[in-house]
C-alpha cells in the first residue's frame, strides 16, 4: 500500500509546508488534520500538525522522510478552530505553522504532552515493605517513600515539595516506586461558592441583554456603554442566559484588565469552572486549563488576546471588553488582531459576539455605522452615580509646581479634605524625560537608540524606555565637563517627589511599569485604593483601564497635549480614548467626581468637543476626518518593516521590494514611501517602513497575496529582518 503524505505545519519562520510520510506500520492510527505528529527536522526532531493529507507530494518524494510518531489519538484541533488559523494565516499573510504552534498552550508544542494523562509516581510492592530506615543515609529518598506511603503524587507536586529529579530517578532505579499515568480530573467547585444575586437592570441594560439572547445565529453587537454604566452586568445576565442552556462564554480582556478581581466577579456571580488565562499559569495548569475549554467542563473561559484560539465545545457567545485597547492585537510576530478574528470566530461558530467599550475605536464605529454591527447604548451610569464635569486648566503663562498648577493643587485640598481620594494622570514614567547641560545644551542620548534617555531617581539611573540600556546618572556633562546637569520635565516619580512635600500626611500611591512589576503588586495596590480614604494616585495609563475606584472624586490629568499635535493618524483618537477612560474613574459610586484636564491648548477644538459634547461627538468629528484623508477606517493597509544593524540595508530592500511590488497589476492600490522610521534607530537597529493601502480590503489582499511570495523571494530581504503588519495600529 502506497504510504500517505502528510502536510505538516512546523513552528517556524517559513512560508511553505513540510512534507513527510506515514505508513501503517507506524501506528495503529489513522493520521487525520489536526492531529500532532513528531517528525525528523535537520538533527532535531519537532513537534508539528498534520494540516492534510495527500497521495501526492509537492517536493521530490524519494527524499521525503517518514514522520518518528503519531502524537495524538483525537485530533486537538477543531473543524472550527482550524479554519480560524488558516483564514489568520492567509489575512494576516503569516506561516500557519507560527500561526497554530505559537498560540498553542506550550505544553503542546512538547511530545511529553502527548496524553492527557499527568505523571504521577507511586510505591512498589518493594516499596511498600521497604523499611526507610534502611535508606537513613540519604535522608530525602526516605523523606520521598514516606510521602508516597498510601497514596500516589503528581510529578509536578513531588517537585514543588523540593525533591530533585535525581532522587526520584534514583528510586525508580531501586524499583521502589513506579510511574503511573492518570487522567488528571477536575477539582471539585468549592462548595464555599454562594452565587451572589444578579442585579435588577436598568431599561437600557435589559434592551442590551434582550437583543443579544435573541441573536440565535453569528451577529456582532456593540455595547457602548459610557464608563460605569453597567457594562459588565449586562455581559453577565447575557453569560447566565447561555450557561443555562448548556452553553459556554469566552470572554476576551485587556491585559491589565486581567486581573484577579475580574475573575472573582464572574466566580462570584456563576458556580461553575472557569478557565482562566493568565500569566501565572505554569505549562501544565495552561494545558489543563485549555483541555477543559476543549471537554466543554469550564462553562466560562477568560483570557487576553490568544484566548480567542481556546477551543470550546459547545460556545454561545463571545464577549471582548475595552474593544478600542490596543492591547488586542498582537505588535510581533504573528500580528493578529483578537477583535476582528473574535468576529470572524463567532462567525464560524455561529454565534453572537459582543464589543463592549465607553469609547470605541474608529474602525468599530464605522462598522455599527454601516450596519455591520449593531449599535446598542448605554448613556447612563448605574445606580446614582452621575457623570463626572470637566474643568478645563489653562497653563499657559503660568507657574507649575512640577507640572501641577494651582488650581489642581486647590482642588485636591478640597477633596482630600472630605476624605475623598485624588487620581493624577501622567503617562510617563521615571523622574524626568531629558538630562540637560545648562552650560553647552548638551543632553544624554541612548547608543543604541534615537532618543533620550529618562532620568529615573527611585533607584537613580539613566534608562532608556526604547530598548533596555540603562547607565549611571553622570555628574558631569559628557561634552563641556560643566557641572550644571538639571532634569527637564516630568515624570511619574518627580510629582510623587513634590506631592509628598505638599500633601506630608497623606498617603501617595504611584502606579507604574516601575512599581508594579509583578501581577501581584497591582492586586495589593488595587486593594489598598479600594480601603483606603484620603489618598492620591500618580500613574501613567495603568490607572485608566477598567477599574472601579469609589473613592475616588478628582481627577487631574496633566499632560496629554503632545496627544494632539502627533505625526501618528490614530494619536488624536487614543488620546481622546485615553482622557474618557482616566476621567471615568472619577465619581463612580455614590460621590460625584470632577475632572481637572490641564493644558497649553484650552481652545483646541477637538478637545472642547471631547470635553463638552463627549467621545461619541468626538468620534463623529474624527471619522469626519479620516473619511477626507482617506485614512483607515475608509481606507485598508499593510506595513512592510524591515531592521538591521547596517543602516542601508533596510531602506534598500524596502526599495527593491517596492519595485517589484510596481512590477505586478496594482489598480487601486498605492504603495508609499519607503521612509526611514520616524525614530530611526531604535535598540541598534535602524528601521524602515513602507505602506501598501488600499480602498478595498479584498483588494489589497489579493495583492499581498501575489506580493508577498515575491517580496520573500527577494535577496536583499534575507540581510534584513523584515514582517508585513496588516492593518497595523502603530505606524512605525
Ligand atoms: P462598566 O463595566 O460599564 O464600567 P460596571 O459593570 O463595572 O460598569 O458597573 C459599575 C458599577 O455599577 C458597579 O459597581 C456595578 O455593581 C454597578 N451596577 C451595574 N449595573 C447596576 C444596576 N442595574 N443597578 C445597580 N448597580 C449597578
Ligand atoms: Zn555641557
Ligand atoms: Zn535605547
Amino acid at each position: 500500500m502506497q504510504p500517505y503524505i502528510l502536510h505538516v505545519a512546523i513552528n517556524k519562520p517559513v512560508r511553505h509546508c513540510f512534507d513527510y510520510l506515514w505508513s501503517h506500520t507506524l501506528s495503529t492510527e489513522i493520521p487525520k488534520p489536526g492531529m500532532r505528529v513528531l517528525v525528523p527536522f535537520g538533527k532535531q526532531q519537532m513537534v508539528g500538525v498534520i494540516l492534510s493529507i495527500d497521495q501526492t507530494s509537492c517536493f521530490d518524494e524519494k527524499k521525503l522522510k517518514p514522520i518518528i510518531e503519531l502524537l495524538d489519538e483525537q485530533p486537538i484541533i477543531s473543524e472550527k478552530i482550524f479554519s480560524l488559523y488558516q483564514w489568520a494565516s492567509q489575512y494576516y499573510q503569516h506561516p500557519i505553522g507560527e500561526v497554530i504552534l505559537g498560540t498553542l498552550p506550550t505544553a503542546l508544542r512538547d511530545k511529553k504532552n502527548s496524553t492527557d494523562k499527568t505523571l504521577y509516581y507511586q510505591l512498589t510492592s518493594q516499596g511498600k515493605s521497604f523499611a526507610s530506615e534502611s535508606l537513613k543515609r540519604s535522608p530525602k529518598q526516605s523523606a520521598l517513600i514516606t510521602l508516597l506511603t498510601n497514596k500516589s503524587i503528581s510529578r509536578e507536586a513531588i517537585k514543588n515539595n523540593g525533591f530533585s529529579n535525581t532522587i526520584i530517578s534514583t528510586l525508580l532505579e531501586k524499583k521502589l516506586i513506579e510511574k503511573i499515568w492518570i487522567a488528571e480530573e477536575t477539582p471539585p467547585l468549592s462548595t464555599l461558592i454562594q452565587a451572589e444575586a444578579p442585579l435588577a437592570l436598568s431599561p437600557e441594560q435589559q434592551t442590551a441583554v434582550t437583543a443579544v439572547i435573541s441573536a440565535k445565529n453569528f451577529k456582532t453587537f456593540l455595547l457602548q456603554g459610557i464608563t460605569g454604566s453597567g457594562k459588565t452586568e449586562v455581559y453577565l445576565h447575557i453569560i447566565d442566559h447561555h450557561l443555562k442552556q448548556g452553553k459556554q462564554a469566552l470572554i476576551l480582556v485587556p491585559e491589565i484588565g486581567l486581573t484577579p478581581q475580574t475573575i472573582a466577579r464572574f466566580q462570584g456571580r456563576f458556580p461553575v469552572h472557569i478557565a482562566a488565562f493568565h500569566s501565572k499559569l505554569s505549562p501544565t495548569e495552561r494545558l489543563n486549563s485549555w483541555r477543559r475549554a476543549q471537554n466543554g467542563e469550564a462553562k466560562i473561559i477568560i483570557g487576553t488576546r490568544s484566548a480567542v484560539f481556546t477551543p470550546a465545545k459547545k460556545l454561545g457567545i463571545i464577549i471582548l471588553d475595552e474593544e478600542h485597547d490596543a492591547s488586542f492585537k498582537q505588535q510581533s510576530g504573528f500580528r493578529y488582531s483578537a477583535r476582528d478574528l473574535s468576529i470572524l470566530r463567532g462567525q464560524l461558530e455561529k454565534i453572537p459576539v459582543i464589543l463592549g467599550t465607553a469609547t470605541p475605536s474608529l474602525e468599530t464605529l464605522h462598522n455599527a455605522h454601516s450596519d455591520r454591527f449593531e449599535l446598542l447604548t448605554l448613556p447612563f451610569r448605574a445606580g446614582n452615580a452621575t457623570p463626572p464635569i470637566f474643568r478645563t486648566v489653562d497653563i499657559r503663562g503660568q507657574y507649575l509646581e512640577e507640572g501641577l498648577s494651582s488650581q489642581l493643587l486647590h482642588a485636591m485640598k478640597i477633596h482630600l479634605a472630605e476624605d475623598n481620594q485624588a487620581l493624577l494622570f501622567l503617562n510617563r514614567r521615571g523622574y524626568a524625560p531629558v538630562l540637560l547641560c545648562r552650560t553647552c545644551g548638551w543632553s544624554a542620548s541612548c547608543h543604541r537608540c534615537d532618543a533620550k534617555f529618562t532620568v529615573h531617581q527611585f533607584p537613580p539611573r539613566l534608562i532608556c524606555h526604547h530598548c533596555i540600556s540603562s547607565t549611571s546618572i553622570p555628574k558631569q556633562c559628557s561634552h563641556c565637563q560643566s557641572n550644571e546637569l538639571i532634569n527637564i520635565g516630568i515624570g511619574t516619580e518627580k510629582v510623587e517627589a513634590a506631592l509628598k512635600k505638599h500633601f506630608p500626611d497623606i498617603d501617595i500611591l504611584r502606579i507604574d511599569r516601575d512599581t508594579i512589576r509583578h501581577k501581584n503588586d497591582m492586586q495589593k495596590i488595587l486593594e489598598k485604593i479600594k480601603h483606603g480614604k484620603r489618598q492620591i494616585l500618580i500613574g501613567t495609563q495603568m490607572l485608566a483601564k477598567g477599574h472601579h475606584f469609589p473613592n475616588v472624586t478628582l481627577v487631574g490629568i496633566l499632560d496629554i497635549d503632545s496627544g494632539f499635535y502627533s505625526t501618528d493618524f490614530r494619536a488624536v483618537e487614543s488620546t481622546g480614548q485615553l482622557i474618557t477612560q482616566v476621567a471615568g474613574r472619577a465619581g463612580r459610586a455614590e460621590k460625584p467626581g470632577e475632572v481637572y484636564l490641564q493644558t497649553y491648548q484650552p481652545d483646541h477644538p477637538l478637545l472642547n468637543i471631547l470635553l463638552e459634547e463627549g467621545y461619541h461627538s468626538f468620534s463623529q468629528h474624527l471619522l469626519m476626518e479620516r473619511k477626507n484623508t482617506g485614512w483607515p477606517p475608509f481606507s485598508f493597509l499593510a506595513l512592510l518593516r524591515a531592521e538591521a544593524t547596517h543602516k542601508e540595508k533596510p531602506l534598500h530592500f524596502l526599495t527593491e521590494a517596492k519595485r517589484a511590488g510596481e512590477k505586478l497589476p496594482h489598480p487601486h492600490i498605492q504603495l508609499l514611501g519607503p521612509i526611514p522610521a520616524p525614530m530611526h534607530k531604535k535598540a541598534g537597529n535602524f528601521r524602515a517602513i513602507f505602506l501598501i493601502q488600499s480602498s478595498q480590503r479584498k483588494t489589497l489582499q489579493a495583492w499581498l497575496n501575489k506580493f508577498i511570495p515575491v517580496v520573500d523571494a527577494l535577496p536583499s530581504g534575507k540581510k534584513v529582518r523584515w514582517s508585513l503588519d496588516v492593518d497595523p495600529l502603530e505606524m512605525f
